[in-house]
């Protein structure tokens, strides 16, 4: 007699990423909730498209308008609003923008945007006007970008943005990386993700194989904004780039009515920490058209992290921090 074992096969990431919810009313119905209750613009979803996939979503709880989770993904009304010192490009980095798909903005690190694709479209994004198209890296730009890297020998970190860079498959990601290492003064590869908390799947064996061979010392920066984000699949994500030699840090943007509470950000570095991630920077929101209604002011800000601190030992507290255009570094919110 034959038996025949059963067995789950856990579904790829790009299947989930394909699968990924694109549209309001769809969003609506798998979490429940009426449009009569929740405010939603279906011009914000034109201007800047929905995107949830199913692992994040699954997490959002069915019948909350104030989820966390939800918020951060619901195109509303308030994205239609226009404010004064808000822009498309409020990092200005289009002028530090010397080949396509390459941004220098500071000594010694490179941002490379691998990709213009996210797997979450996360309505807060500074990045939610970038004109992805003029920066695709095709291979007459990857030549460009690999020749720059080669004369300017100041450069010995990498770092990989999008968009999200890991939405770039296995292979060509492997390929990029072996030629990155075959410049000498490059010593590190960093890769900004939230595809690791968002679709957990996308940490791969081959992707933690083309790490953990690699010779350059590489971080991995998450993005969760809350504890909520944080399953036991993204917890084997983590597990996983941990077990690849990466280091894994977590940056967060402090959002208002998402985690600016002390106990949100408390919760969410203990969090982290189980899996042996710890907390870089807790970012303010950068003005971006669209994004105003997540503000918090600079004194709230000051006020929560000074608070904090007084909760949680120094390595659990996040650096409050801004970027300003044209600072040769990320600047530090001053605490009491
Ligand atoms: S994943 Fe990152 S780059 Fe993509 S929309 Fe969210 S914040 Fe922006």
């Amino acid at each position: 007699m034959n038996h025949i074992t059963p067995f789950f096969v856990e579904t790829d990431w790009q299947t989930l990423l394909r699968q990924s919810i694109c549209n309001i009313d769809e969003l609506l119905n798998e979490v429940k909730l009426d449009s009569s209750i929740l405010p939603v613009s279906a011009q914000a979803a034109t201007d800047f498209a929905i995107r949830v996939p199913t692992p994040y979503l699954n997490r959002i709880e069915k019948g909350n308008p104030n989820d966390p989770l939800l918020l951060q993904v619901l195109p509303q009304p308030a994205e239609m609003e226009r404010y004064p010192g808000y822009s498309n490009d409020p990092l200005e980095e289009l002028d530090t923008n010397p080949a396509p798909g390459l941004i220098h903005k500071y000594k010694g690190r490179v941002l490379l945007i691998l990709s213009g694709a996210c797997a979450i479209n996360c309505r807060y994004c500074f990045r939610r006007h970038f004109p992805y198209q003029e920066n695709q890296l095709g291979s007459q730009q990857w030549q460009q970008v690999l020749q720059y890297l080669k004369n300017d020998q100041s450069i010995t970190e990498v770092i990989f943005s999008g968009g999200d860079p890991l939405a770039t498959p296995d292979k060509r990601l492997n390929n990029m990386i072996r030629d990155i290492e075959a410049i000498a003064h490059i010593q590190r590869l960093r890769i900004h993700s939230r595809l690791p908390v968002v679709i957990p799947q996308r940490v791969t064996d081959e992707l933690c194989h083309t790490l953990a061979s690699s010779r350059l010392q590489t971080v991995c920066v998450l993005h969760v904004n809350h504890a909520n984000e944080v399953d036991t699949q993204v917890a084997k994500s983590i597990a996983k780039l941990q077990a690849a030699k990466v280091t894994v840090l977590n940056q967060s943007v402090l959002l208002k009515g998402i985690n600016d509470s002390v106990d949100c950000l408390k919760n969410l570095s203990e969090k982290l920490f189980t899996y042996g991630v710890l907390p870089y920077y807790l970012f303010v929101l950068d003005p971006v058209h669209g994004a105003a209604h997540f503000d918090v002011s600079d004194n709230d800000a000051i006020a929560l992290v000074n608070t904090l601190q007084t909760e949680l030992p120094g390595y659990l507290v996040p650096r409050l921090a801004r970027e300003i255009p044209g600072r040769p570094s990320k600047t530090l919110l001053s605490l009491t």
